[in-house]
């Protein structure tokens, strides 16, 4: 019952060991972008499961988030906001702290860019322990309601599309990365 498009998609993603360091296995998404129908159908994806539902928001994480939010974003007809990493943004921020494996890493929103009752979607490339994606819903607050990733486990992208607190969504995704 898997979407045919989605093997597609899979097969563009070069899967790099040992970058960038030892014992990462690096989903590269370059691969896909230089492949004109696998990227659209990954637009597509996104689009067909998201329009005419009330998005106004779509969030994207930098980098990777700023490749695949802004197609999706116009094709929903939702604006475009970006989650950038520590003093990138000129204006009034809020920011969130969050672990990385090794340290800390911060995302920043500029304030007044989302309004309270908005609904946002979250587009990231990859989620491997789901603490970048629980600072961008931080950020967002409750006004997230949706929250989506193609995440690559054991070579295969699997569409998450959770609806459920943080917690739950970061264990489900644990789950499905250990697999
Ligand atoms: P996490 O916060 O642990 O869920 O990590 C997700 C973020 O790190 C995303 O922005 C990904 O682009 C990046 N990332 C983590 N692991 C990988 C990986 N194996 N390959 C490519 N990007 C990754």
């Amino acid at each position: 019952d898997k979407d045919p498009r989605i093997h597609g998609i899979q097969s563009k993603i070069r899967v790099v060991p040992n970058f960038p360091k030892p014992g990462i296995m690096f989903q590269d998404i370059t691969t896909l972008l230089l492949d004109p129908k696998a990227f659209k159908d990954t637009v597509d994806l996104f689009v067909e499961r998201y329009k005419g539902k009330n998005i106004s928001v779509v969030a994207g994480i930098e980098a990777r988030g700023f490749i695949f939010g802004p197609p999706i974003a116009l094709e929903i007809g939702a604006k475009f906001v970006p989650l950038r990493k520590p003093k990138k943004l000129p204006g009034r921020v809020i920011s969130e702290e969050y672990e990385l494996e090794y340290g800390r890493d911060c995302l920043e929103m500029h304030l007044g860019a989302v309004e309270p009752g908005e609904q946002a979607l979250v587009v990231d490339d990859l989620i491997a322990t789901g603490g970048t994606l629980c600072a961008a819903m931080k950020l967002l607050g409750s006004r997230t309601v949706e929250r989506q990733a193609i995440i690559c486990t054991s070579g295969v992208p699997l569409i998450l599309d959770q609806r459920h607190s943080l917690l739950e969504t970061v264990h489900h995704v644990n789950e499905m990365y250990i697999r």
